[in-house]
């Protein structure tokens, strides 16, 4: 199954990455050079951030645009030096239309820790985005990155990346952005409550009632591989154009 676009239009894409990078940087999930975000823009090309610079500047025409093989195809300089991970991603999971790579420090401290989040304690964490998965130290802008995220690919839509970061994926850039937020956010309640000296598993009752099709409004628990058609309609990219690589 081809991968989908999560935007209408490139345009729509620049604009929206731009916004996530300055809530990335104003939620302190990045600093310095840190962070990567990329969206997928069709079947056989994704818009992704520059390498270097503070993110939080970056502005929409220094996105670039680049096929599955990694190529730039539209604008000047380097893509992220994490695209990499990005593309393994994006080869192995047709559902997924954003990446957001950052690193927060609360969650990438239990990463450091070489354990991940506690699965099935948070009703927010479930919902959202399920088992958070630890992928095995690579050393960063490598392509040692596809090696070791392909075995936790499927099913999960949360990577803490062992002495280094987090990433998070979704069907849109929204969800991926949010996946990252509550990921920090999840972080930073559990070590309060080992702080505090004791975590409170839900009990396996509870977990199922999370997960309950019939629950009115609930967020599907993970994997999200739901229908996402309605705001992906095939978008054809336009021929290559000098004024949008700015
Ligand atoms: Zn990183």
């Amino acid at each position: 199954m081809p991968g989908v676009a999560a935007f209408p239009s490139p345009g729509a894409a620049r604009t929206a990455i731009v916004r996530v990078c300055r809530r990335l940087w104003e939620r302190g999930l990045i600093a310095g050079p840190d962070g990567n975000v990329s969206v997928r823009l069709g079947v056989d090309r994704l818009l992704v951030t520059p390498s270097g610079g503070s993110k939080v500047d970056v502005g929409e025409d220094e996105l670039l645009e680049v096929d599955l093989a990694g190529r730039v195809l539209v604008g000047v300089g380097r893509a992220s030096s994490e695209l990499a991970m990005h593309l393994a991603i994006y080869a192995a999971r047709p559902d997924v239309g954003a990446v957001v790579h950052a690193h927060p420090p609360t969650a990438t401290g239990f990463a450091l820790a070489g354990e991940t989040l506690p699965d099935g304690v948070l009703p927010e964490l479930i919902c959202q985005m399920g088992a958070v998965a630890l992928v095995p130290y690579f050393t960063p802008g490598t392509p040692a990155a596809a090696t070791a995220f392909a075995p936790y690919l499927s099913g999960h839509e949360a990577f803490l990346l062992a002495n280094h970061g987090a990433t998070t994926v979704g069907a849109t850039l929204d969800a991926a952005h949010q996946r990252m937020e509550s990921l920090e956010h999840a972080a930073r309640i559990l070590l309060a409550a080992r702080l505090l000296g004791r975590v409170t598993p839900l009990t396996a009752e509870q977990r199922a009632a999370l997960q309950a099709p019939a629950r009115a409004g609930a967020t599907p628990a993970a994997p999200v591989a739901a229908p996402i058609a309605a705001q992906t309609a095939a978008f054809t990219a336009p021929p290559v154009d000098g004024g949008e690589a700015g």
